[in-house]
């Protein structure tokens, strides 16, 4: 097969049919991309890079092969350090090294350029391991050569400040190990498309060297430790201690576990560091460490296994066969099959036992991966597909276990195969239905302006969507996934498509027109609500948290009832992501993954200047509506501080006659000592208005001291404004109240671990703080803000004020001046009628916009609204009704529902710990569908009724 573009189509070797009996990729998969590859440019970029990075390859004979892939056991590229430029150049424990396969026998530091080895820095260091007669070089510092009673304390370091053995020469071996593995894949994928069989016969060069190598390679930790004992007993020792409760890294007897600084010895045993999380034999860490390895080297042998020559010899004889499946492939699984764990990467292992289970004909491994699956969907997903630790770590998951699902496409237990238990599975689909395909389309639906991911948990910032997840959309499902498959990478089908979509988007699919499903709504499992004002570059998340009362993750932050807010595409509000998941150490030692988890860097109150809970707690929604120019979301926060009875966040987002938005922000807290109102924005602080009071110098306490700068505080005596600037978008946060004092610092800028990013300025912090000014008081704080982005000139808000802030009866409300129109937004938390101006309402939350047009209204959770002319009455604020069974996304109601079309589009709330809510999608006498979503088992609901109106005047 030839293209003009084909830099792979040279003369083949010999030439061959594929015999098509490949079960990882399906001949129709294969058939498939052989299509894509003849139609479009995409597709043949995508070939010819592999036919690119296998050319060194295809110019060397098997004794290449033999020579460079190691018989030793080899390193690690975690936690290495370059000695030339670290704590300059580069951080303690950040060292990153480049190696290419034209000097396969050195590294070089990707800061300095340093070569390694390097007779300044030799590996003096010797890591012996008597049992399995292997040793590992390492380099030690002048330091620590100079003071071998205190190696430790001189050593370089990684995990915070844990002493790591740096090993170039095992780097190298990683190096090597990790390309021969990536080819042997590229070569089966190039022989599969092309027929050539060159590239098998290298494939089968590399798979059968590894094969031989393999049974020698000991279980070794990314910390450098390394367990002196036969594999298999390892792999069973960690996986049985893991399940038990034990140690994840397993009990050896003492000293069988090796480090070059004697870590992880204790009394009686020793232990391999983490386990498998950070273990493996040839890869300790990232896609199921060994697991994601192994699934590489199965596939390349499936795609190869039943290749002939042309006189109809087999390319792999019956020994070579043999150890590839038994010495590698087999043995390997069955180490792995002992980490069961449904962590993101551990996810891993499901594939490779899909995949070994398929082509061994070993059904039980099947099913063992798909219980694994189906236990990580029930468990690690909450139930409307978003997935529990965080948007990246999603997108992390799904890239780790995505294999499965296609690997079982189709699958059928083996013929005349009875299991034990259960029944033979037939033709399976886990694309159509369930949570599997709600889990790929949350990537989506969770957009933030621009295309990224929000950021919420432990996601980076400037994280990009997800494309893996609407490439697998569009395969399965086709149609209009595939026109969101186009919004989000900006290009046609025929005009972009990574691997994926090689194998498996079909090469005559249409796209249909869509839109991206970015809505104004609350995630109903996640717990996070975002309004987006009817603008694709403005959103508001409010991060309500569903946190741990079910699910249990490390990703999550201590950031319940936050807010973070983009407008005219940029990020301006905040969250500061994701610094690192290896303790990575600022140069003086701190640790900056506890600033950006910490509460006191998210925008929300902080109370006694502490952190938030982290367990057992969350969020209860309790208000969700939308309405021309008005959306609005409120929630309450559960546990989130022992020591208040009252954590409640009210945000509406308001569009303006010209369609810009502003956002009102209500906060009230009640019980603790100190609320700290606080609020940071990206870029640079342009001014305070009133200047008067000017900010005076102050000492803060200890938990801001750590990392706040230069803060001064104001007493203010009237409202304030602070305004920022980032890049041509101008934010202004206008504090309507009084607080006792406002604090404004400087609080860091960087987001993450690389010394470019430690050079960035820091950003302007304020917190509004209250105190309880004796010992008996319950300290009750009503915090209304308004935030308004805006791109040139003045903001268009001429001004804003309080109508009414009662702590007592929780009553908040608020005019807003525009040019053209007056608008009010109201609070409370109750039914009582009041008066706020020329406004009188009974219920939770209402708009009023008055201009020279007429008046426009909004009622939520209410039954009366007035203002001149323009009144709407309802007869219950809330409509309670019992539940009798839920089906999919239906409720099925135990007594009528009255009225039906008229709460098409409002929420119900439904759930107790926690409460949470969907949109109705449509109604009847005696169900509610809601949007989406699958319902959830409850008793009742409660729907929130809600009515708009506009006058003319
Ligand atoms: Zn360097």
């Amino acid at each position: 097969m030839k293209t003009e573009h084909g830099f792979w189509a040279r003369q083949p070797i010999h030439s061959t049919a594929h015999k098509e009996k490949a079960e990882m990729y399906k001949p129709d998969d294969i058939e498939n991309a052989r299509q894509n590859l003849s139609r479009y440019g995409w597709a043949q970029e995508i070939v010819n890079g592999w036919a690119q990075s296998v050319a060194f390859a295809l110019q060397q004979d098997r004794a290449f092969f033999d020579t460079m892939i190691p018989e030793l056991t080899p390193g690690t590229h975690y936690g290495q350090n370059c000695p030339h430029c670290v704590g300059k150049q580069s951080l303690m424990g950040g060292g990153l090294f480049d190696w290419h396969i034209d000097s396969p026998d050195e590294i070089t530091c990707r800061a300095c350029g340093a070569v390694y080895p390097n007779a300044q820095y030799p590996e003096t260091g010797v890591l012996i391991c008597p049992r399995m007669g292997q040793q590992f070089t390492y380099y030690e510092t002048p330091e620590e050569v100079a003071d071998p009673e205190n190696r430790a304390k001189h050593a370089l370091k990684w995990l915070g400040d844990r002493p790591t053995m740096t090993s170039f020469s095992g780097h190298i071996r990683d190096c090597k190990v990790s390309w021969a593995r990536s080819q042997a894949l590229t070569l089966a994928k190039l022989y599969a498309v092309t027929g050539e069989i060159g590239y098998a016969e290298r494939a089968v060069w590399i798979l059968d060297r590894i094969a031989r190598v393999f049974p020698n390679y000991l279980y070794h930790s990314y910390d450098g430790s390394v367990a002196d004992c036969p594999p298999a007993e390892v792999a069973a020792n960690m996986g049985k201690e893991e399940a038990e409760g034990g140690p994840r890294g397993g009990r050896f007897p003492k000293d069988a576990i090796c480090h070059a600084y004697d870590l992880h010895q204790f009394e009686d045993y020793s232990t391999l560091n983490n386990g498998f999380w950070g273990a493996g034999r040839m890869n300790v860490h990232g896609k199921g460490s060994d697991a994601g390895a192994l699934y590489v080297l199965t596939v390349a042998y499936d795609l190869i296994r039943d290749t002939e020559y042309t006189s109809g010899r087999r390319l792999i004889d019956r020994d070579t066969a043999r150890r590839i499946k038994e010495d590698l492939i087999l043995a390997g699984c069955v180490d792995m099959m002992h980490w069961n764990s449904l962590s993101n990467k551990g996810t891993a292992v499901f594939v490779l036992s899909a995949a070994v289970g398929m082509l061994l004909d070993h059904p039980q491994k099947v099913r063992h991966a798909l219980d694994g699956f189906n236990r990580m969907l029930a468990e690690r997903y909450h139930h409307d597909g978003f997935y529990s630790e965080s948007p990246s770590y999603s997108a992390h998951n799904l890239f780790n276990v995505h294999e499965l699902a296609d690997l079982l496409h189709g699958y059928s237990d083996p013929p005349g195969y009875q299991p034990e238990k259960g029944e033979r599975i037939e033709q399976l689909d886990m694309f159509s239905s369930g949570r599997y395909p709600l889990s790929l389309l949350s990537l989506t639906k969770m957009l933030a302006p621009g295309n990224r991911m929000p950021i919420i948990g432990d996601t980076q910032y400037d994280t990009e969507a997800n494309l893996l997840s609407a490439e697998i959309l569009t395969a399965r499902l086709g149609g209009m996934h595939a026109g969101l498959l186009e919004l989000i990478q900006g290009a046609p089908l025929s005009e972009k498509g990574g691997e994926y979509a090689l194998w498996y988007r079909p090469y005559d699919l249409q796209s249909e027109s869509t839109t991206l499903p970015l809505h104004t709504e609350w995630f109903p499992g996640w717990h996070v609500g975002v309004l987006r004002g009817g603008r694709d570059d403005t959103a508001l998340y409010l991060n309500g948290n569903e946190h741990q009362w079910t699910l249990q993750t490390s990703h999550r932050q201590q950031d319940i009832l936050s807010l973070s807010y983009y407008a005219y595409g940029e990020e301006l509000a905040s969250d500061r992501g994701y610094f690192s998941g290896s303790s990575q150490q600022l140069p003086d030692g701190r640790s900056g993954q506890i600033w950006v988890k910490s509460s006191l860097s998210h925008n929300l109150v902080v109370v006694d200047e502490e952190e938030q809970n982290n367990t057992a707690c969350g969020s209860n929604l309790e208000l969700f509506g939308t309405a021309p120019g008005i959306e609005v979301v409120q929630a309450s926060g559960v546990n989130v501080y022992p020591q208040c009875q009252e954590y409640r966040r009210t945000c509406a987002m308001v569009t303006t006659t010209q369609g810009q938005t502003y956002s009102v922000d209500f906060f009230r807290t009640k019980g603790g000592r100190i609320h700290q109102y606080n609020f940071h924005c990206n870029g640079s602080p342009m001014g305070i208005n009133p200047t008067t009071p000017s900010p005076q110098a102050v000492v803060l306490g200890d938990a801001w001291d750590m990392w706040l700068e230069n803060p001064q505080a104001i007493a203010p005596q009237e409202p304030t404004t602070f305004t920022w600037q980032f890049r041509n978008v101008n934010l202004d946060l206008m504090l309507l109240n009084v607080p006792h004092r406002i604090i404004l610092a400087d609080a860091p800028g960087w987001r993450v671990g690389t010394p470019e990013e430690l050079e960035k300025p820091a950003i302007r912090q304020i917190f509004a703080e209250n105190c309880a000014e004796n010992g008996n008081e319950t300290l009750t704080s009503q915090y209304a803000t308004v935030i308004a982005p805006y791109k040139a000139g003045n903001s268009p808000l001429l001004g804003a004020r309080l109508l009414a802030d009662d702590p007592g009866d929780g009553v908040l409300a608020i005019e807003v001046k525009l040019s053209d129109r007056t608008d009010y937004i109201i609070s409370t938390k109750d039914q009582k009628e009041r008066q706020f101006g020329p406004v009188t309402t009974a219920g939770q939350f209402a708009f009023v916009s008055v201009n020279d047009q007429g008046v426009q209204g909004y009622l939520l959770n209410g039954t009366e609204l007035i203002c001149d002319n323009l009144e709407i009455s309802l007869t219950e604020a809330i409509t309670t009704l019992k539940v009798q069974s839920v089906e999919k996304s239906v409720f099925h109601l135990a007594e009528a529902l009255q009225n039906p079309q008229a709460v098409v589009g409002s929420y119900l709330l439904a759930g107790e710990s926690p409460q949470t809510g969907f949109e109705i999608a449509s109604a009847t006498e005696n169900a509610i569908t809601v949007r989406d979503y699958p319902a959830i088992t409850c008793d009742k609901v409660r729907i929130l009724n809600s009515a708009w109106a506009h006058v003319a005047s």
